[in-house]
C-alpha cells in the first residue's frame, strides 16, 4: 500500500520560453524494474533551462518537468527490482536508462547508446515531490554526503570528472576550465584532485575569486585581454582545455588555449557552431572531442572524490517555487556554485 499522496506538487514546462508552473500532478505509478523516489534535493544544471527553452534541435516532449540532478530516498520499489531497497540513498542521473545490449551500451560507452532516455528531457525529472527512477541506472549515495552537496554531481560533477579523464592530461600538466559555473567551479577541485595544473576562465571577477579559492592556480579574465593568448603566451598552451562556457567565443578561445598534441574537450551546448582552423588543427596535432555526462561507473567515481572530502560543491539552496527567478538569474551569469533546490 503507496504511504504518499496520489497527487505532487510538481514544476512542469508547457511552452518552450515560458514560465515554469507549479501544479499538482499525479505521482507516477511504479513499473517492473523501476523505483519511485521521494526527491530531497535537486540541482539546477543550465541543461534544463536549454530544455525549457527549446534550445537544441531535438526537442523534448511538454509538458515536460525538468531535472536531472534529483537525489532522494526510494520509497517503493517495482517488481524484479533487487540490488536496491525501500529506504535507499540514490540520485537519478541524465542518463535515465539505456539499452543494455548495443554497441555502445557493451563496450562501456552508455551515455552513447541511441536507445536511452534522460531525466528532465525524454522523461520526467526532478523537480518534483516524487520523481519515478530505473533501478538499474540509479547510482547510490555515499552515507557521509548529504542530499544537498550530493546533489550536483550527479551532473556537473560526472560530467566534468569524465571530460578531465577525456582530456587525457597527465599529473602535473596545465588545464584550462572555461566557465566557472555549476559545472566548472567542480571541474576545478577534480583537475585539482587529478594532479593538474589549473587556469580557471571566466567573465565574471566573483567567480574566478570562487575557482582561486577552490585551488584554481592561476585565473583570467577573457574581458580584459583574448584568453588564448594569455595562456599560450604565460604557461605555453594547455594540455586540455574543458569548455562548459555556454558561449561560441569561449570555445574559440578554449580551441586556441590548447598547445600541440593537446585537446579541447566540448562540454557546454551553445546552440552555434564552433568554427575550426584546418591548418592549424593539422600542423599543431590538435583534437577536439565532445564529452556527454559520465557512465555510472564514472559517477560512482565522482561520488568518492566527494566522500573522501576531495572535492565539495558550493550550494545554495531554493525551493521549487523559485525555478523561474532562478532560470533568469542562471541565463544572466549570476550564479555562483549551484542551486539546489530542497523539497520539506
Ligand atoms: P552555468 O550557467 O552555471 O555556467 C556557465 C559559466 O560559463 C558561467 O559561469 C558563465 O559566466 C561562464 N561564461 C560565459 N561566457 C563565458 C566566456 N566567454 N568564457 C568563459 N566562461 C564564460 O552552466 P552549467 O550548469 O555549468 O552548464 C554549462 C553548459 O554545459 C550548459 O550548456 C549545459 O547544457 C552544458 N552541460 C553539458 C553536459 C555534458 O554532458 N556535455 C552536462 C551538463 C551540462
Ligand atoms: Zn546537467
Ligand atoms: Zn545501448
Amino acid at each position: 500500500m503507496p504511504h504518499f499522496n496520489h497527487t505532487m506538487k510538481a514544476a512542469v514546462v508547457h511552452d518552450f520560453k515560458q514560465d515554469l508552473e507549479m501544479q499538482d500532478v499525479p505521482v507516477p505509478k511504479v513499473e517492473h524494474g523501476q523505483v519511485l523516489v521521494k526527491v530531497k534535493a535537486s540541482g539546477v544544471c543550465h541543461t534544463d533551462l536549454h530544455a525549457a527553452h527549446g534550445d537544441w534541435p531535438v526537442k523534448p516532449n511538454l509538458p515536460l518537468i525538468p531535472g536531472h540532478e534529483g537525489v532522494g530516498e526510494i520509497v517503493e520499489a517495482g517488481p524484479g527490482v533487487t540490488h536496491v531497497k525501500v529506504g535507499d540513498r540514490v540520485g537519478i542521473p541524465w542518463l535515465y536508462s539505456a539499452c543494455g545490449h548495443c554497441e555502445y551500451c557493451l563496450s562501456g560507452r552508455e551515455t552513447l547508446c541511441k536507445d536511452q532516455q534522460n531525466a528532465g528531457y525524454s522523461v520526467n525529472g526532478s523537480y518534483a515531490e516524487y520523481c519515478l527512477a530505473h533501478a538499474d541506472y540509479i547510482v547510490k549515495i555515499p552515507d557521509n554526503l548529504t542530499y544537498v552537496e550530493a546533489a550536483p554531481l550527479f551532473c556537473a560533477g560526472v560530467t566534468t570528472y569524465k571530460a578531465l579523464k577525456v582530456g587525457n592530461a597527465n599529473p602535473g600538466d596545465w588545464v584550462a576550465i572555461y566557465g566557472i559555473g555549476g559545472l566548472g567551479h567542480v571541474a576545478v577541485q577534480y583537475a585539482k584532485a587529478m594532479g593538474f595544473n589549473v587556469i580557471a576562465v571566466d567573465p565574471f571577477d566573483e567567480k574566478l575569486e570562487l575557482a582561486q579559492q577552490l585551488g584554481a592556480d592561476r585565473t583570467i579574465n577573457p574581458l580584459t585581454e583574448n584568453s588564448a593568448e594569455f595562456i599560450q603566451r604565460e604557461i605555453g598552451g594547455v594540455q586540455a582545455s574543458i569548455c562548459t562556457a555556454v558561449s561560441k567565443q569561449a570555445f574559440g578561445e578554449a580551441y586556441r588555449a590548447v598547445k600541440r598534441g593537446g585537446k579541447c574537450v566540448a562540454v557546454g551546448l551553445p546552440p552555434e557552431t564552433m568554427e575550426v582552423p584546418i591548418f592549424d588543427t593539422v600542423l599543431n596535432g590538435v583534437s577536439i572531442e565532445g564529452s556527454i555526462v559520465g557512465t555510472r561507473k564514472d559517477l560512482q567515481e565522482t561520488l568518492q572524490f566527494a566522500a573522501e572530502g576531495k572535492v565539495k560543491t558550493i550550494v545554495e539552496t531554493k525551493r521549487l517555487e523559485d525555478i523561474n527567478e532562478i532560470f533568469a538569474e542562471l541565463e544572466a551569469g549570476k550564479i555562483n556554485g549551484r542551486i539546489v533546490l530542497v523539497n520539506d
